[in-house]
C-alpha cells in the first residue's frame, strides 16, 4: 500500500506514520530524517542543506524530487511524509508513480491548528532539542506550510484521495481513526 500522510508541523505526523509503517510492514520514508541523517554523517548533501534545515527553509525542488526518486524506485508500498511540500514536488511525485503504475491509494491528512502545532513545537524543543525548533524557525515553517504546503493538500482534495483526520486527539485515537481511514480503501492489514 502506498500512503503519503500531510499535515502541518506538530500534527503528530511522524509519529502517526511510523505507526501505520510498523503495522503494515512497509517503509517509513520521512525526508526530514533523511536530511538530517545526512546533515549528521557531514556528506556533501548535509553541508549544502544544514543551514536551509536551521532556518526552517525548504531544500530546492530539484534536489528533493531527486533524493525521492532514488528512494522509492524500488519500494512497492511505503508511508511518505515530508514529501511532497510544494505543488511543484507533487507534480513530480504523481508523475513518478504514474510512470511506473503505482499511484498513491489514500493521503491522510493529519489536521491541527496553528495553537496546537505552536503549542507542541515549542514542546518538543524542550525534548529534543532540534536546532530548528527555535521560535523564528518554527514561524517561517508554519508560514511556509500554509503559502507552498496546503495548495498540495487541496491538489489530492479534488483528486478525491484525500481522508482528513482530527489531530486533535489523542496517538491513540488518531490511530483509530487512520486504521478506519484505511481500511475504506481497502488496505491489506498486515
Ligand atoms: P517539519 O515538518 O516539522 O518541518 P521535517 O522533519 O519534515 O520537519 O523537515 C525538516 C526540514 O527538512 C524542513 O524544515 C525542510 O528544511 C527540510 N525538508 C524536508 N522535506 C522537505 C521537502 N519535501 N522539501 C523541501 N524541504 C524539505
Amino acid at each position: 500500500m502506498r500512503i503519503l500522510i500531510l499535515g502541518p508541523q506538530g500534527s503528530g505526523k511522524g509519529t502517526q506514520a511510523k505507526l501505520v509503517a510498523s503495522s503494515l510492514g512497509i517503509p517509513h520514508v520521512a525526508t526530514g530524517d533523511m536530511l538530517r541523517a545526512a546533515v549528521a554523517n557531514g556528506s556533501e548533501l548535509g553541508r549544502r542543506v544544514q543551514p536551509i534545515l536551521e532556518r526552517g527553509d525548504l531544500v530546492p525542488d530539484e534536489l528533493m524530487v531527486e533524493l525521492i526518486r532514488a528512494r522509492l524506485v524500488d519500494e512497492d508500498g511505503f508511508v511518505l511524509d515530508g514529501f511532497p511540500r510544494t505543488v511543484p514536488q507533487a507534480e513530480a511525485l504523481d508523475a513518478m508513480l504514474d510512470e511506473i503504475a503505482k499511484p498513491l491509494d489514500v493521503v491522510l491528512l493529519l489536521e491541527v491548528s496553528d495553537e496546537v502545532s505552536l503549542e507542541r513545537l515549542l514542546g518538543r524543543r524542550a525534548d529534543e532539542g532540534r536546532s530548528d525548533d527555535a521560535p523564528d524557525a518554527i514561524e517561517n515553517r508554519l508560514r511556509l506550510y500554509h503559502e507552498l504546503t496546503e495548495p498540495v493538500v487541496e491538489r489530492y482534495r479534488a483528486k478525491g484521495t484525500l481522508a482528513p483526520v482530527d489531530g486533535e486527539q489523542p496517538v491513540d485515537d488518531v490511530a483509530r481513526e487512520i486504521e478506519d481511514a484505511l481500511g475504506r480503501v481497502g488496505a491489506p492489514q498486515a
